[in-house]
């Protein structure tokens, strides 16, 4: 199991105090915030893997791809099509999780379980690398039978990678599989 460590929002001091502790995997949500606080820690710690978890918009994949190890939200056939692309250009691949919106939430970002199996034959195809699914789950109610679904998505799909679990229900994500949690605010304290 990985911990993402999400150091989002928190300052270079707040991540070196983790990184002497010995954690290695760290995640951040933007792209623009992740190019200004990480190529000077990461020169002094080349061994660290950096993950983005948040939204990505098509035209910051050159940017993505040339920075991260690991993106977490690849979710729609346009992102698909631009991280291919940057791929190609930049001569590298990054292993990427599919998330989807495991509730059906308007607002929330995530392609729909219906839509999943288009979206992983089309990246699989482009030579995108996916290496599991990711959600987050609807906010106030119980996430167990989200990550349950998730976890049966996977399997039918081929997919062993689970990127789910946050803070306040990374026990649960545990219990039902995850390979990677991604925790911030337990970590770093709140935000
Ligand atoms: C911020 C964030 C996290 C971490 O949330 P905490 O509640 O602070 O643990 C995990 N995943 C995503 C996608 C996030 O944006």
């Amino acid at each position: 199991m990985t911990l993402v460590a999400v150091s989002k929002t928190k300052p270079a001091e707040a991540i070196l105090d983790l990184v002497a502790q010995g954690q290695r995997v760290f995640g951040e949500n933007r792209v623009q915030e992740a190019q200004a606080k990480w190529p000077a820690i990461r020169a002094a710690h080349p061994d660290i893997s950096l993950h983005l978890i948040g939204q990505l918009q098509s035209n910051k994949a050159e940017d993505a791809i040339a920075l991260f190890d690991c993106i977490h939200s690849l979710d729609r056939p346009s992102l698909v099509a631009a991280l291919a692309k940057a791929q190609d250009k930049l001569g590298k691949r990054v292993p990427c999780f599919v998330q989807v919106n495991i509730g059906a939430e308007e607002q929330k970002g995530g392609c729909a379980v219906a839509d999943l199996p288009a979206l992983l034959a089309d990246a699989r195809e482009k030579g995108i690398d996916v290496v599991g699914l990711m959600c987050v789950p609807p906010a106030g109610i119980e996430a167990a039978p989200f990550f349950a679904l998730l976890d049966k998505l996977a399997d039918d799909n081929g997919l062993s990678g689970l990127s789910m679990g946050m803070s306040d229900d990374l026990e649960t994500a545990v219990q039902l599989g995850a390979t990677h949690v991604r925790v911030g605010s337990a970590l770093f304290g709140e935000r």
